[in-house]
């Protein structure tokens, strides 16, 4: 049986279920429908993707001459949805002729707005895409915190030296980053807030990635210890070569759940060893 479905990530959630990051919804659905049509999975796990979830989209070069009332119904006519469900926050703070703004509207429709791209308001083209929000520290430049909550040492973003980035003197980039990866195969010749920064790209990889909750049943340690192991697996099936052992699993639920997420890591990669 192959899938052919891509995990992005996996980690536990705080009450001992387990989140699969998928590439997209077709993804999800394949996977959701998997567990369900496999008696034994499906006798031990619930599996659904999030529902109600309010999603964030992005709406660019918005004249400034319309209100937020204007732009709501103007869009919830576009999405034949209800304008109650909606809220607009204008992002730009300078007064200009094009505003930007952040959308929050129910999951259901994001996809719908995603895929229309763009708007014609009046004779106005409105851009739409989605809402990433990636944080990277401005002292240490490691990404998922605020300077403001860094205790590590200040790197400087151009070079990867340990001064602050306005005095950086050197003139040949290194991204801290893709250096910290010590892959002689990834470029470090860029800033660490560059786009073509390969930390920063698989980060947005993840990020706008679709959840799958899967409802374990099982503790704590159970939960890690199995993501953990599929999480090694993914990483080392994706570096030729690597050999990978298994860790003795016990009880079957543990055992069930490992035997799906191995399923679904090695069937994209190689052989199934099931
Ligand atoms: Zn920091
Ligand atoms: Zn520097
Ligand atoms: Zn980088």
């Amino acid at each position: 049986m192959n899938l052919g479905i891509h995990i992005q990530k996996l980690h536990p959630t705080n009450k001992n279920n387990l989140v699969i990051r998928v590439s997209d919804e077709t993804e999800a659905h394949k996977l959701i429908d998997t567990v369900r049509n496999n008696d034994e999975l499906n006798s031990l796990f619930t599996v659904d993707t999030p529902k109600l979830i309010t999603k964030r989209v992005i709406l660019t070069r918005v004249p400034s001459s319309y209100s937020d009332d204007q732009i709501l119904k103007f869009i919830s006519s576009e999405l034949s949805c209800d304008v109650s469900v909606l809220s607009l926050k204008k992002l730009s703070k300078l007064q200009s002729p094009f505003y930007t703004y952040m959308l929050c509207l129910p999951e259901i429709y994001e996809q719908s707005i995603l895929n229309k791209g763009r708007f014609l308001l009046d004779f106005h083209t409105i851009i739409i895409k989605k809402y990433i929000k990636i944080t990277r520290c401005f002292n240490c430049q490691c990404f998922g915190h605020v300077s403001s909550n860094c205790k590590y040492l200040t790197i400087c973003s151009k070079c990867s030296q340990s001064h602050h980035s306005k005095d950086c003197k050197s003139d040949v980039y290194c991204c801290i980053n893709c250096k910290s990866l010590q892959d002689t195969n990834i470029d470090t010749s860029h800033c660490a807030d560059s786009s073509l920064c390969s930390v920063f790209q698989r980060l947005m990889k993840e990020e706008s990635s679709t959840p799958v909750f899967i409802r374990t049943g099982l503790t704590k340690e159970q939960v890690t210890t199995t993501s953990n192991m599929a999480t090694n697996i993914v990483d080392a099936v994706s570096l030729a070569g690597s050999s990978v052992s298994l860790p003795s699993i016990n009880g079957l639920r543990v055992q069930m759940l490992a035997y799906l997420l191995i399923m679904l890591v090695w069937n994209n990669r190689m052989n199934s060893p099931l």
